[in-house]
């Protein structure tokens, strides 16, 4: 028999969590870590223990979008475990901490990585771990959703027709697996400039989704510079702006998950 891609057994550091959701899209760069991002930082602020592990080990963004003071991650040799690092006290872990990483993997390898860093972190007690899934619903994808047990999934997509079909693959992924989708968020909707709202994607596909599959809510997340600027700063927008327009967006978006 083929091995597993991962371990079948729900690794013990994964055990002190209360809600493990993961945030999920078909495509790169729509959006995705950007949302799980400041998604996390949202519910630390409201009180919440929260850890974000990212599993897009192709383009690990977490070590772009927070500035931990450790940006490597520490091991306990005894017990062979890793400690996840810290920044403004959500835990975090990302292949992109892992040290000198391999930019070149293949699906196997990749599955491996995961699976490690999955199975042997200590995330100690925890209210939310923010999944940033790797884009797409491919094998890796459905196994890692499939061992970890996803109490949510949130959909980042875009307006284009196109991210409408991958989102409804997407969907029927989570509803397969019996993880309820509770949120999409259309990313990069619309902008303001000159006392008027653009639409550059068009409209209209988020709400399409969330009328075919029956998903409970949808947010509009506007392109916003500050957003891309603070993804590159290190300091999540929520954290930098927490009375505006984006972190009230995500302030409604913790209170689904
Ligand atoms: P993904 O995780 O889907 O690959 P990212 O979250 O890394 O996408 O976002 C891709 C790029 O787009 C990043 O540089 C990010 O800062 C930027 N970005 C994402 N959403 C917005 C937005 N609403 N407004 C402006 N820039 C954005």
């Amino acid at each position: 028999p083929a091995k597993p891609l991962f371990s079948e057994q729900l690794p013990a550091g994964l055990q002190t969590i209360s809600n493990i959701v993961a945030v999920s899209s078909c495509k790169g760069g729509v959006g995705k870590s950007t949302v799980a991002v400041n998604l996390a930082y949202t519910l630390a602020d409201m009180g919440a223990r929260v850890g974000i592990f990212d599993a897009d080990v192709y383009g690990p963004s977490l070590p772009t979008m927070v500035s931990p003071e450790n940006r490597v991650l520490e091991m306990n040799a005894e017990k062979r475990t890793i400690i996840p690092t810290e920044y403004l006290g959500v835990k975090l872990v990302s292949f992109g901490f892992a040290g000198q990483g391999r930019a070149i993997m293949r699906g196997p390898m990749v599955s491996g990585v995961i699976d490690q860093l999955l199975t042997t972190t200590e995330w100690g007690d925890l209210d939310y771990l923010i999944i940033d899934m790797p884009p797409g619903t491919g094998d890796i994808q459905l196994t890692l959703c499939q061992i970890v047990p996803l109490t949510a999934a949130v959909i980042v997509t875009t307006p284009q027709k196109l991210s409408f079909i991958d989102v409804a693959k997407g969907v029927r992924m989570f509803s397969k697996l019996k993880v309820p989708c509770v949120a999409v968020v259309e990313n990069m909707c619309h902008f303001d400039a000159d006392g008027k709202r653009y639409h550059p994607f068009g409209r209209g596909s988020g709400s399409q989704v969330v009328q075919q599959f029956g998903i409970p809510h949808l947010f509009d997340l506007p392109i916003r510079p500050t957003l891309s600027a603070s993804g590159d700063s290190g300091m999540p927008e929520v954290v930098a702006d927490p009375q505006g327009e984006v972190s009230k967006i995500f302030q409604n978006l913790g209170v689904c998950v």
